[in-house]
């Protein structure tokens, strides 16, 4: 007999991912009543997504384990394209690297994907007993569209089922890392003990049965044959040329000089992409087949082999050599080019991740789109959940993302090109093919390293123009994620870039470029800045206690100061007191106020950030931050009137009290 149980929940997770586990972890941040399950039995152990973007490794500083993956990663910034010369003899292009490579102060990385959901999953619950519920699939789905509007309702309903062990952990996991014929997935050998640990709790037997989950919003985040996508009737659009490759993650030995750089080979049948890896691991991606769509002779991907992909390597790489003792990991994959029209279905119903977009793995983006959809969904839906935003800012989560799904599409298409066109006409391989693939990377450079973002204008970005900055501040574009600087602590010394010092802890953020307060009517303006956000007079009404807070903050919004003076010629205490505000057990505020100098002991704290930023270092100016480091507002310090009214429209406000 299945035993039958109902449920309600605020938030219902389905596929525990990287998108799934990246909103999960606002939800638990925000204090949201939500829950999050996979059919899987465990999370990815070995294999899939690798590449690490800076705007990526950026958010997870902000989260604050991005120094478990300076630990475990390894760091990539340099490649180099190997084509043939004139006599057709592998020579070295390069190395190329970006122009763009100290715009964030995290550089790409390579590490596996399943030690970045490891790293969410301990995030996850040091904020909240959530759990992922593993081994469970979400199997039927109806949603009440009549009660859309009325927030408290619960229009959407999922019945669950626990699967069984085997149809939760289906495939081999026993050979071992150095098996001759490794399996296509995990291997004992090659896991850390924390995710070995997930590994034996999988085998605990379990009981099925079906639960009928009611939920007011539900996040789909089942990846490239989304279930959830279908239940609300988005169809994937796009290309339907495929191509197959094969991958394959091993410990190389080979007598190819840059063997553990990362780059491309070209050879007149193929080009490989080579990429580095930690444990000494490095992937390869190599084309073991193309296929054209219009072909009825579809290619059978199940005939490939782990030996197959090595004998193309081997060809390719000729006269180096390439052969292995070790592999972690293989597979053979065949891409389609596709996005989804819409992200989301009503205010209820949101898509993120390979749910809403797939594409070749080659650019290294899924993994990191996938995340920042997550990212950006995840805090607009969870304060919406707990009441302190407007269900209206979940709009923008459509028109903030699929946009970059579209440019994700576009690069993905050139420079997927770039290796299955080898050949030129004239010869049998393109001879400016390195100049041809920089050309590509340099194009789409700013994009794909999250270093632009191009979020419009909406009720969380107020743009004065579409084309230039706010004066105050030219280089802080509202839209954009705010550019990581590093400064000084005013009244410790100690120096954080900016990328851990805002925090992704639901808070929004007002940062007062202070400028100048040795100057003394820059010294007023900024006094002034201070009565109006403590309502000294009453006539003022301050949004710093005007909103509702997420569960157990005091405020919804925190101030943080960055003054340009020598931190030698002004005081802590010379800031009004609501910008380092008391706390009876914490004391005053010494996190609140940074000033923009150089550190002689630390080189990347170089007192250059107003300059960065567009500030002018004697008048100074404000802005606001989203959670999520997205910049929302930018003014001068007078402007608190307009600040106000752009938070008035994301926020709720508090109730009056009754007299
Ligand atoms: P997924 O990771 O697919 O997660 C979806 C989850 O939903 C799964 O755990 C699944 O079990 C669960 N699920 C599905 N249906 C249900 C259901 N009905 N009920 C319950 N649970 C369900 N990306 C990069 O950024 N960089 C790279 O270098 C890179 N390399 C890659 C290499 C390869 C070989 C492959 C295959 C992919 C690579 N990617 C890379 C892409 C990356 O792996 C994906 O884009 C990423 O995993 C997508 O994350 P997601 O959370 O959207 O979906």
């Amino acid at each position: 007999k299945v035993e039958t149980v109902e449920s309600q929940t605020d938030v219902l997770i389905i596929g525990a991912g990287p998108a799934g586990l990246m909103a999960a972890y606002w939800m638990a941040v925000c204090g949201v009543k939500a829950r999050i399950i996979d059919k899987r039995g465990t999370k990815v152990l070995t294999g899939q997504a690798d590449g690490l973007r800076p705007r990526t490794l950026e958010i997870f500083d902000s989260i604050g384990f991005q120094h478990r993956v300076i630990h475990e990663g390894h760091v990539a910034v340099e490649a180099n394209f190997w084509v043939p010369d004139a006599t057709g003899k592998l020579t070295r292009q390069g190395p190329h690297c970006s122009p763009k490579i100290n715009e964030s102060n995290h550089h790409n990385m390579l590490l596996n994907q399943g030690r970045i959901e490891r790293f969410l999953i301990d995030k996850i619950s040091k904020h909240s007993d959530l759990e992922v519920e593993r081994g469970i699939i979400a199997e039927s789905f109806e949603y009440d569209e009549k009660l859309e509007k009325d927030l408290d309702s619960y229009p959407i309903t999922v019945k669950l089922r626990t699967l069984s062990g085997e149809e939760a952990n289906p495939g081999d996991i026993s050979k071992d890392r150095s098996g001759s014929q490794p399996a296509n997935g995990q291997g004992r050998g090659s896991l850390l003990p924390d995710d070995w640990e997930e590994l034996i709790q999988k085998s605990r037997v379990r009981q099925t049965k079906t639960e009928i989950v009611k939920a007011k919003f539900i996040i789909g985040c089942d990846g490239a044959h989304s279930w959830t996508r279908k239940q609300v009737n988005i169809p994937l659009e796009g290309s339907s040329t495929e191509h197959i490759w094969g991958v394959i993650d091993v410990v190389p030995l080979s007598n190819f000089p840059d063997m553990r750089r990362l780059g491309t080979i070209t050879h007149s049948s193929g080009t490989i992409l080579v990429i580095p890896r930690e444990r000494r691991l490095v992937r390869l991606y190599v084309p073991v087949q193309m296929v054209d769509s219009t072909s009825t002779n579809r290619f059978d991907r199940s005939a490939i082999t782990l030996e197959t992909i090595k004998s193309r390597v081997q060809a390719i790489m000729s006269p180096y050599t390439f052969d292995f003792h070790i592999c972690d990991w293989w597979t053979a994959y065949q891409v389609g080019q596709r996005v989804a029209p819409a992200f989301n279905k009503g205010n209820r119903i949101f898509l993120a991740g390979d749910a809403v977009h797939t594409h070749s793995p080659k650019v290294g983006l899924g993994m990191n789109m996938s995340m920042q959809d997550g990212f950006n969904i995840g805090w607009k839906l969870a304060m919406v959940a707990v009441g302190a935003a407007n269900p209206a800012i979940l709009d923008t989560y459509n028109a903030e993302r699929h946009p970059l799904a579209e440019m994700l599409l576009e690069f993905d298409r050139l420079w997927s090109g770039e290796f299955t066109e080898t050949t030129d006409s004239d010869g049998p391989a393109a001879p400016d093919k390195a100049d041809r693939m920089v050309h590509v990377v340099e194009k789409y450079m700013d994009f794909a390293d999250g270093l632009r973002t191009y979020y419009p204008a909406s009720p969380l970005v107020w743009k004065v123009s579409e084309e230039e900055g706010p004066e105050a501040a030219r280089n802080l574009i509202p839209g954009e994620r705010i550019s990581p600087i590093k400064l000084r602590n005013q009244a410790e010394g100690n120096s954080k870039w900016t990328t851990r010092l805002l925090e992704s802890d639901g808070c929004y953020r007002i940062i007062v470029l202070a400028g100048d307060v040795r100057v003394q009517e820059q010294k007023k303006r900024v006094e002034a800045l201070g009565r109006f956000l403590s309502a000294e007079d009453k006539t003022m009404v301050s949004p710093l206690h005007r909103y509702v807070p997420i569960p157990g903050r005091k405020d919804q919004i925190e101030v943080v100061t960055i003054h340009s003076a020598p931190w030698k010629e002004v005081e802590f205490f010379d800031f009004p007191e609501i910008f380092r505000p008391f706390d009876l057990i914490m004391g005053w505020g010494y996190d609140d106020i940074w000033c923009d100098n150089s550190c002689t002991w630390d080189p990347h704290c170089g007192g250059q950030g107003y300059e960065k930023w567009g500030v002018d270092r004697t008048r100074g100016a404000m802005l606001v931050l989203r959670p999520d480091q997205y910049i929302g507002w930018v003014g001068e310090l007078e402007e608190v009137k307009d600040m106000t009214d752009y938070l008035d429209g994301v926020l709720i406000k508090m109730p009056t009290p009754e007299i």
